[in-house]
């Protein structure tokens, strides 16, 4: 097969509990992830040319807004694909082509998810046959989020977020996603996270798992999760970006059954009551100030998944 794409979905966090810093710069976290019908496209072809002097990787992206994304060894994609070839142990050659939806430094795991996506594109592309035991491992070397975007579902991680446990859930949830203008950077949002901890005096509690999320998940009680959804990073987030709790507070306003910041943010995610509530929701919301776009999703829906096979 001269070409292979790969389907990926983007992640909301309906619970992020930060614990201490550790020693190896890293949080203690539970983290709840979803994944949202939210999708990029990661395909994987044969280089056409044949040139054997050129990168043995190279990377294209197409999409709105995706000007900060690297088009070098720097992308995770390319990442992921290098340490797949490295795991295998000789020099493969790909073209990648990512086509953005997921926002970039959006707080939805976008650059995880096309890490991957590559993984199992090239994978297939180049015959290797590596279980997804392994792809997970290769996976969590490269990040913390990459795990789950090959898992999809809903799942808790836990240590850095790369250990993870699906989640057992009933029904589907409806959701409107606010895209913002322009990305927040993770790491900042966790150094404020940890100066506004600092400043107030509270030391971070250990992090666990809330037993009203998990039971909302269980039951597909919407409600219920959207009271339970709860984001720690959503405070340094905010300090941040001030005009996200007007984005919040319109949603929450206008009849969202819980809204929260995704992630690192700076989009924002509301649960709806169904796919009306949420074509209605996301209708009432476009015009807040600082929201660039609005989309509506749900989830879960499953991880990296092949969506075609071809001759590039
Ligand atoms: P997370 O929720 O995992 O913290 P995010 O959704 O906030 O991440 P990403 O879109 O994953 O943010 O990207 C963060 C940064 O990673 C970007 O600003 C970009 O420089 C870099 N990056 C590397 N590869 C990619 C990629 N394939 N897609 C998007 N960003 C990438």
């Amino acid at each position: 097969m001269s070409a292979i794409t790969v389907r990926v979905p983007a992640k909301v966090n309906l619970q992020l509990a930060v614990g201490p810093l550790r020693e190896d710069g890293y949080h203690d976290l539970v983290n709840v992830f979803h994944a949202v019908s939210l999708f990029d496209e990661v395909t994987a072809a044969e280089p056409a040319d044949g040139d054997v002097t050129a990168a043995p990787l190279r990377v294209r992206v197409e999409g709105d807004h995706t000007g900060e994304v690297p088009v070098s060894d720097d992308n995770l994609a390319v990442r992921a694909a290098m340490a797949l070839a490295g795991r295998a142990g000789r020099t493969y050659r790909a073209d990648l082509l990512i086509r953005k939806s997921i926002p970039v430094a959006g707080g939805m795991a976008g650059g995880s998810a096309d890490a991957a996506a590559a993984l199992v594109a090239c994978n297939e592309l180049w015959g290797l046959g590596l279980p997804v035991e392994d792809l997970m491992e290769i996976a969590a070397d490269i990040g913390s989020d990459v795990p789950f975007a090959l898992l999809g579902g809903t799942a808790v991680g836990t240590g850095r977020g790369e250990r993870l446990a699906p989640l057992e859930t009933a029904g589907v949830f409806h959701w409107v996603f606010a895209l913002a203008d322009g990305g927040l950077s993770t790491p900042r949002v966790y150094g404020e996270c940890d100066r506004l901890r600092e400043e107030a005096g509270v030391a971070a509690p250990r992090p666990a798992v809330s037993e009203t999320l998990l039971d909302a998940l269980r039951r597909g009680d919407a409600k219920a999760l959207g009271q339970a959804l709860a984001n720690d990073l959503q405070p340094a987030a905010l300090a941040l970006r001030p005009s996200l709790a007007d984005t919040l507070a319109a949603g929450r306003e206008r009849g969202a059954l819980g809204a929260l910041v995704s992630g690192s943010g700076p989009t924002c995610a509301f649960l709806a009551e169904s796919a009306e509530h949420a074509h209605e929701l996301a209708g009432l919301i476009t015009d807040v100030d600082g929201c660039r776009a609005v989309v509506t999703a749900h989830g879960p829906v499953p991880g990296a998944t092949v969506a075609g096979a071809g001759a590039g």
